[in-house]
């Protein structure tokens, strides 16, 4: 592919029809997260604006974001890869091709010095001059800080790229930090989750090649159309939560009721992401959809901030008349207040609920919260 091409072009070159490629820039408008009235921006900008070129180096981590990245359904992550950027550099891609992998890289560097993206996935170690993490016989901390000197924008990829990671976990022996401790100066937007999801992702490298320039960020630097929702708030097991319905224990009859997971851990009060909205695998999926407590992967210090599977002691709960304590009392006609008591009247609700649902069904039949899971 002609590294210079713009995508029009690209899809001319492949035949593509126009009304195809008009389909791809309103499904690219969709996945950025922009307004149906800016179409003909997007339209514009993939048949004027030339394809970047994109270095994406890996740190100190487990790859699972690019495990994550490869599933991506929308563009798919061929297609991303293949047709819409020029990626000149990716190890984990190329790993066999060695020694001229790593020329081609410096090639890269200087051949496009000032315009190309860099997309950073892991945590940067520091101790020891960045022996830690040593990749084509050097310090990935030397590579970061020479590719990143003439890029025109940078992508941390993942929460380890963003905040350090799990490889930030106390007591951090290596000394993990995120790119942007170590590299100042240049535009940064973080695509944090423990691995992001893909989409993310993609959208914010397509808003990138479509308009020379990163996306609107909040105030922590991520991305504002992808981290604007509370997954409190678009969780499907919400009505759980107001209804003081909570699991107890991982393989009690709430559990595989669907009810809400707040009271064995789940972070999703004060956790900001798409899942709820976007999901993972085409929508297929999330983990409370799954069964497990959201962790707030996206957050800085999440690996830290455990234990995991224990409530959160106090949450704010701005959007919900009560907070669980209140509405379990509530609910199950007592008067409670505090922790033990919360715990009384969410089980006496439980059970009111499940005496319910045996007059109106009859024993044996499927409870309600269990058509959430299907
Ligand atoms: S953010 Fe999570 S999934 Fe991605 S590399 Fe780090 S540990 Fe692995
Ligand atoms: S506490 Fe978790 S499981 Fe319960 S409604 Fe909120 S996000 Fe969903």
């Amino acid at each position: 592919m002609d590294k210079r091409d713009t995508l029009w072009e690209l899809f001319q070159k492949k035949n593509i029809s126009r009304r195809d490629f008009l389909k791809t820039c309103v499904a690219l408008t969709s996945l950025m997260g922009l307004s149906t009235e800016l179409i003909p921006q997007v339209v514009e900008a993939a048949e004027q604006k030339p394809l970047p070129p994109v270095i994406w180096l890996h740190g100190h981590e487990c790859t699972g974001c690019d495990e994550s990245f490869i599933r991506s359904q929308s563009p798919l992550a061929s297609d991303l890869v293949l047709n819409m950027i020029a990626l000149e550099y990716m190890d984990v891609l190329a790993s066999a091709a060695g020694e001229p992998l790593e020329h081609h890289l410096e090639e890269t560097i200087s051949k496009y010095a000032g315009q190309y993206l860099l997309v950073f996935e892991g945590a940067v170690p520091t101790a020891e001059n960045g022996i830690y993490c040593m990749v084509g016989g050097k310090p990935i901390l030397e590579t970061l800080k020479h590719a990143a000197s003439g890029a025109l924008a940078i992508i941390e990829n993942g929460s380890c790229a963003a905040w350090g990671g799990i490889q930030a976990a106390r007591p951090n022996p290596t000394n993990s930090v995120a790119v942007s401790e170590v590299v100042r100066g240049k535009p940064i937007v973080k695509v944090p989750g423990c691995p992001p999801i893909p989409e993310v992702l993609t959208g914010t490298i397509m808003h990138f090649a479509l308009f020379g320039q990163l996306p609107p960020v909040d105030s922590q630097g991520r991305p504002k159309q992808f981290f604007g929702n509370r997954i409190h708030d678009t969780c499907y097991r919400r009505p759980f939560f107001d209804s003081g319905m909570f699991v107890e224990n991982f393989d009690d009859i709430a559990s595989k009721a669907g009810w809400c997971l707040y009271k064995v851990g789940c972070r999703g009060p004060e956790a900001y992401n798409s899942c709820g909205n976007m999901r993972w695998w085409n929508g297929m999926s999330y983990p409370i959809q799954s069964g497990a407590p959201c962790v707030a992967c996206a957050a800085n210090n999440f690996w830290d901030n455990d234990p995991f599977y224990e409530r959160l002691p106090n949450i704010p709960v701005p959007n919900t008349i009560a907070n669980a304590d209140k509405i379990g009392g509530i609910l199950a006609g007592v008067t409670a207040a505090g922790v033990v008591a919360h715990g009384v009247a969410s089980y006496i609700q439980h059970k009111v609920h499940q005496s319910k649902e045996e007059k109106a069904h009859g024993a044996g039949q499927q409870p309600e919260g269990d058509r959430d899971n299907e």
